[in-house]
């Protein structure tokens, strides 16, 4: 089994390099960010187990990169700040982290909550296979059980539509256009009216989207089709 991967943002080297060592010597593999921007990128452009995350650092804070994480995975967040302040804030709703230590912290107690956190994160997602459930967002896809649920609140489908959704949410970022998306929903060779897909596609946005005119998961793309935005 490989090592764990975690990745560490936080502008003091010498902090970052102590969680690091103390990391590594329980056999979790250790990237570093110093910078809040570069964190944040590579927070987005790789896959990681766990996140530690300080709050003040330059250029994006912890609090945006923990958002922005959060849109669009679960992997669990350890905020670190050395304000009393900054708690509550942690605690809020909305941000999505779930835990926070306190500088000055003991590495040993950091440790023990990486591996807490792991753990629960692994019940989480056995518990959850992986192929059946679609999480994006506030957009929940059970597909064994034909359920969509937006912000916990069940939505009603039709069986194209259903089909649809899950067909763009199970291929995100990857652009369909209304011909393939009518072979492949509709089962026949593009004979049919693509105006369908059209209609569908509209269905859908008035089930799943906050705004209709701006939507944050099925995107037109002009010219070319529609895509599951992530
Ligand atoms: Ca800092």
């Amino acid at each position: 089994m490989s090592n764990k991967r975690i990745l560490i943002v936080e502008d003091e080297l010498s902090i970052a390099e102590l969680e690091r060592d103390y990391l590594e010597i329980n056999d979790f593999d250790v990237v570093i960010e110093t910078n809040g921007r570069e964190g944040l990128e590579t927070a987005l452009k790789e896959t990681f187990d766990l996140y530690i995350l300080d709050v003040m650092l330059p250029d994006v804070d912890g609090f945006e990169i923990c958002r922005s994480i959060r849109e669009v995975k679960n992997t669990p967040v350890i905020m670190v700040t050395a304000r009393k302040d900054d708690i509550d804030k942690i605690r809020g709703l909305g941000l999505g982290a779930d835990d926070y230590v306190t500088k000055p912290f003991s590495p040993s107690e950091l440790i023990a909550r990486v591996k807490a956190h792991l753990a629960r994160y692994d019940r989480l997602v056995s518990s959850q296979p992986e192929n059946d459930i679609i999480e994006i967002r506030g957009l929940k896809i059970d597909k064994t059980a034909r359920r969509v649920f937006i912000n916990g609140e069940e939505k009603q489908f039709t069986t194209k539509e259903f089909d649809l959704l899950t067909f763009l949410a199970a291929n995100p970022n990857h652009v369909y256009s209304k011909e393939e998306l009518f072979r492949e929903i509709w089962n026949m060779d593009s004979i049919g009216d693509i105006a369908t897909v059209t209609v569908h596609i509209k269905k859908i946005r008035e089930k799943i989207e906050f705004n209709t005119s701006k939507p944050q998961y099925i995107e037109t793309i002009w010219g070319v089709g529609y895509r599951f935005k992530v």
